[in-house]
């Protein structure tokens, strides 16, 4: 079993369901057992130019999988689950029903771009940050530290 960590995000729809039922498509992915989520946090919609309080807001919250599926299987299958809530890829950072993205995959790094793990941005986003903190409060971020740490920065920076 590898410990895998998801960022779950929804900005349009009934974003609180959209997440729940999200969770659930995770916890019945075969291989996989033990999935554990943060509560969900309200946060800002990021554009490429920024953060823009005029979009919808978004819900996010992070899952903690155990899970046998190889890294890029897991992430077809979080693909799989967001083609399902209707997500349309209008713009790279445009509204979405749902995103998924695969954060960290036990100890893996990779800087395929189909799949970068760890997520290049995670160290940088308060709506991963906090929620993983909460579910994992001793999570470590290969090559930035502590994710409480990293949080608590952010907060403190107010992101
Ligand atoms: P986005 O629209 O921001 O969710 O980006 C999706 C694109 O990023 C897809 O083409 C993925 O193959 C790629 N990608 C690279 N690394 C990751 C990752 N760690 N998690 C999710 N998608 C990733």
């Amino acid at each position: 079993m590898s410990r895998a960590v998801v960022a779950l995000g929804a900005n349009l729809g009934d974003t609180a369901s959209t997440l729940a039922e999200a969770v659930a498509e995770i916890r019945a992915l075969p291989l996989t057992r033990r999935v554990v989520c943060s509560d969900p946090i309200e946060s800002v919609a990021i554009t490429a130019s920024g953060p823009d309080p005029s979009k919808p807001g978004y819900l996010n919250a992070v899952a903690l999988v155990e899970t046998q599926l190889a890294p890029t299987v897991l992430l077809r299958a979080l693909n799989d689950i967001e083609a399902r809530h209707g997500r349309v890829r209008l713009e790279r950072w445009g509204d979405r029903t749902l995103d998924l993205d695969l954060i960290v995959y036990g100890g893996v790094t990779s800087d395929d771009p189909r799949l970068t793990l760890p997520h290049p941005r995670a160290h940088e986003r308060g709506f991963v940050l906090v929620p993983w903190a909460q579910a994992d409060p001793g999570a470590q971020l290969v090559g930035h530290g502590r994710v409480a740490d990293l949080a608590a920065r952010l907060l403190g920076e107010g992101r």
